[in-house]
């Protein structure tokens, strides 16, 4: 075999490896984004059974993929009605013995049957949120698929959110938990994901939150390179998200999202709507972004 044709094959072959990588990760995307956002999961509500069922498919999918465990923190909130209702945020920690720490993180409640938190005129029927935030679960899991098998100086802390939807609880009650154990100051920057698989195949346009000090390393990283265009909205938004407690205490946060859409809080957010195909691009920008960081 002559050069020219070695190095022919050896480009088929790495073009097939990366194919097929691509496709099972878009059938990760699907997996993750179809379970959570089933009918059976009846809208992942604050609290309920179903909610406790998706957290225990999250940590399946931690234990299968990085043999690792989903460890949960319990929180109470006090819901307007005075009731007291209990819940619980996920999180794996992925040491690499760094001063520094990136948390990562994802709310997986949605909002049940809807109520009044639907903006459906079918409000008390199952709201399955597959992208209000089963896709930012999706993404989170497989950056920590990925994460957690590169050599970093960084550690990586990844979270699942509670309580979201009811008023940003489950994001309040986990900066209290990492205050109380004296790892708040080791965050450097948070990075959160809500709403992220609505990728549109033309205008590849995902939109940034962000707080960073320093916003060259967002344009450092260039996403033209990776299909996506990144369009840079009001930070004032990271305060109506998950980042809103960081943020407040003066940690850098970004927050991605694909934007908003006409199935928001309604009972039409389906997974044959998400494009997983858009968001493996968005992964591989993240990938590149948070090794920068
Ligand atoms: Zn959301």
């Amino acid at each position: 075999m002559n050069a020219k044709v070695f190095f022919f094959f050896l480009l088929i072959s790495s073009w097939g490896q990366t194919q097929v990588v691509d496709s099972s990760r878009i059938e990760f995307f699907k997996e993750i984004v179809y379970t959570l956002a089933d009918d059976s999961m009846r809208g992942r509500a604050t609290s309920s059974p179903e909610e406790t069922k998706s957290l225990d498919f999250i940590a399946s999918i931690v234990r299968r993929e990085t043999k690792g465990k989903l460890k949960t923190q319990c929180f109470t909130i006090q819901a307007s009605d005075s009731t007291e209702l209990t819940s619980k945020n996920g999180y794996v920690f992925i040491n690499n013995h760094a001063k520094e720490t990136i948390l990562i993180g994802a709310h997986y409640d949605h909002i049940g049957m809807g109520g009044k938190l639907s903006l459906s005129l079918k409000n008390n029927e199952v709201h399955n949120g597959a992208d209000d935030n089963a896709s930012g679960v999706a993404l989170a899991l497989d950056l920590l698929n990925h994460l957690k098998t590169v050599k970093s100086n960084k550690n990586y802390l990844f979270v699942f959110y509670s309580g979201h939807e009811i008023g940003l609880f489950g994001s309040a009650a986990f900066a209290d938990f990492c205050q109380s154990k004296r790892k708040l100051k080791n965050i450097t920057t948070v990075i959160n994901f809500d709403m992220v698989g609505r990728l549109d195949a033309n205008m590849k346009r995902l939109k940034c939150m962000s707080s960073l000090p320093n916003d060259s390393i967002l344009s450092g990283t260039d996403a033209a390179k990776f299909g996506l265009n990144i369009f840079i909205a009001e930070k004032e938004k990271l305060d109506q998200l998950d980042t809103k407690v960081f943020h407040q205490k003066g940690i850098p946060c970004l927050n991605f999202t694909t934007g908003i859409h006409d199935d928001y809080h309604a009972t039409t957010d389906d997974p044959k709507y998400i494009s997983c195909d858009g968001m493996l691009l968005i992964s591989n920008y993240l990938l590149d972004l948070i090794q920068k960081l």
